[in-house]
């Protein structure tokens, strides 16, 4: 039996060193002959002295036609010298060659032909054969090719898309993204998905889960990203999970599956400012509307109050006259007296009549803190004016429900007052301090100033109507607590003035949640 000798990957094996050394050599041209390969076996200047019917098959030549001539035949000029050149480089040195060459059929037709040549070298050393092994791979390569530019396309739309997309795996680590989500990155800082995501999960609770094992992912959740220091913006995230075959080696008959979340991020801060803008806009409207009304009621009420007095002298004048013992001339006073009082009192009765009544608000769930928020911003120019440092400490509040218009007034009178005491005082410490606080069944507002503070005698006094603290001359003339402690009581609350810790006044609001 002849010797047959072997190349690796690295090199000449040597004699004897075959994988089955007991097999006959007719085997082994017959496993070439049937090979679904095509095998070509060359002379050292890779004339082919042999090719299988495979061979003849993939390039169209039948086996007398290619006999005798060079594989060179199968060249198609396209294929740079460089490969040519290394290819031979590399088997002139007894090496393995492998790769891709653009090869031309019999026909003119072409091919991309994946082809492994191997030195087969004799008991000498010398290298006296070529053995050469190609398929045809221009269908894997077309569609590599057509996955490829589809990822290309994709990743374009993708890229050119006016949201921040990203694609996060199971440990929530960014495997994909595109241009706007790095723009992203840019202005917030290193991985704003992870935020975003602690942020959603926060809101969505258990949901957040529920909307993964569903598969139905979830849609325009609006999240809020606020750092210190930084500007608030606003998001709304849409997130979807995709599952993918895995494909490493260990998976092809087992398959497994890697699960991907893709989050869609869509800035909406602008809009936020404009639907804020709105907002807070109508609410001066409502409550500009609301203190015309109040200023016209207080106005009424303190004339009627002013008239009162005197009518009820008059009143009380006419009873002594018609007690007096004499009298005629007495009758006649009297009589025009009391018609005086008559039509005195008539006027009362228009001026009464005249009292814009308070306008019936529905009941409806009120978000405390988001009315307080711009109520702030509502009085932000005059806070801005006065050079009044503000702290706002929001809690989380469930929905009170309550007349939003009537508690707008409320609050903003309270904070007006605030506002109104540290101007007043000539103190540095200009400071205003707004928060809220939530029990099972009461929310609380805390309004505090660093003003100069109510004295303990004034703290029931200041609820009275026409009471007021502030200086002569100021168009103000002391309705504003009461009206408040009015608002307050027809919502079942409680409302408290006392010293606050630092000096100033404390203003606190309690309000039942059911
Ligand atoms: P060539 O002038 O033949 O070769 C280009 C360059 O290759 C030369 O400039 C030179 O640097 C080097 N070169 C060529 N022949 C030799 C040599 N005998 N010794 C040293 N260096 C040399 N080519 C295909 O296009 N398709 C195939 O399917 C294919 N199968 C092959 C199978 C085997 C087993 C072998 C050994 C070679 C095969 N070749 C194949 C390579 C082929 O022999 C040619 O080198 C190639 O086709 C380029 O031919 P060419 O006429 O364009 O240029």
């Amino acid at each position: 039996m002849k010797k047959v000798h072997f190349m690796s990957e690295t090199g000449y094996l040597g004699p004897g060193r075959a994988p089955a050394p007991d097999i006959p050599a007719e085997v082994f041209r017959l496993a070439v002959e049937q090979a679904a390969l095509a095998i070509s076996i060359t002379d050292a200047k890779a004339r082919i002295l042999y090719c299988n019917p495979t061979f003849q098959r993939v390039t169209g030549y039948a086996g007398d036609e290619i006999l005798g001539q060079n594989e060179s035949v199968l060249s198609y000029k396209v294929t740079p010298m460089l490969v040519y050149e290394t290819l031979w480089a590399q088997i002139l040195r007894q090496r393995p060659w492998n790769g891709l060459l653009v090869n031309r059929r019999k026909d003119g037709s072409r091919y991309l032909a994946e082809l492994t040549i191997t030195p087969v070298v004799d008991a000498a050393g010398k290298t006296s054969h070529y053995l050469g092994m190609h398929r045809d791979v221009t269908e894997v390569h077309r569609l590599e090719r057509q996955v490829q530019n589809q990822k290309t396309q994709i990743e374009s739309v993708v890229d050119a898309a006016p949201v921040a997309i990203v694609m996060l795996d199971e440990r929530e680590r960014v495997v994909l993204d595109n241009q706007e989500y790095k723009k992203l990155i840019g202005e917030l800082g290193p991985e704003p998905a992870a935020t975003l995501l602690a942020a959603l999960r926060a809101d969505l609770g258990e949901l957040f889960e529920r909307a993964r094992y569903s598969g139905r992912g979830f849609a325009g959740r609006e999240v809020r990203h606020a750092v210190d220091g930084r500007k608030t913006r606003w998001f709304a995230c849409s997130g979807t999970w995709i599952d993918e075959q895995d494909g490493s080696a260990d998976a092809f008959y087992e398959p497994a599956r890697r699960q991907y979340m893709l989050l869609v991020i869509q800035d909406i801060t602008a809009l936020k400012e404009q639907q804020e803008a709105i907002r807070v806009n109508a609410l001066r409207a409502v409550l500009a509307e609301q203190e015309r009304i109040q200023g016209l009621r207080e106005t009424l009420s303190g004339a009627i109050f002013q008239l009162q007095t005197p009518f009820n002298m008059l009143a009380a004048a006419v009873r002594m006259i018609e007690r007096q013992p004499d009298g005629t001339m007495a009758e006649a006073f009297t009589a025009s007296l009391e018609e005086a009082l008559v039509s005195g009192n008539r006027t009362l009765d228009t001026l009464r009549a005249c009292v814009p009544s308070q306008s019936d608000e529905t009941i409806g769930p009120v978000d405390l803190n988001a009315l307080l928020k711009d109520l702030l911003r509502l009085l932000t120019p005059r806070l801005l004016a006065d050079g009044i440092t503000v702290t706002w400490q929001p809690a989380d509040l469930p929905l009170i429900s309550g007349r939003p218009t009537r508690l707008a007034t409320l609050f903003k009178a309270l904070l007006e007052n605030a506002i109104d005491a540290i101007h007043e005082s000539r103190e540095d410490r200009r400071e205003l301090r707004l928060a809220t606080q939530a029990d099972p069944d009461w929310v609380e507002v805390v309004v505090e100033d660093s003003g100069p503070g109510i004295p303990e005698e004034w703290r029931y006094k200041v609820f009275e109507p026409f009471f007021t603290t502030k200086g002569a001359g100021r168009q103000h003339i002391g309705m504003g607590l009461s009206a408040a402690q009015e608002v307050v009581i027809g919502h079942g609350g409680l409302i408290e003035l006392t010293s606050a810790p630092d000096g100033g006044c404390r203003a606190r609001v309690q309000l039942p949640t059911t």
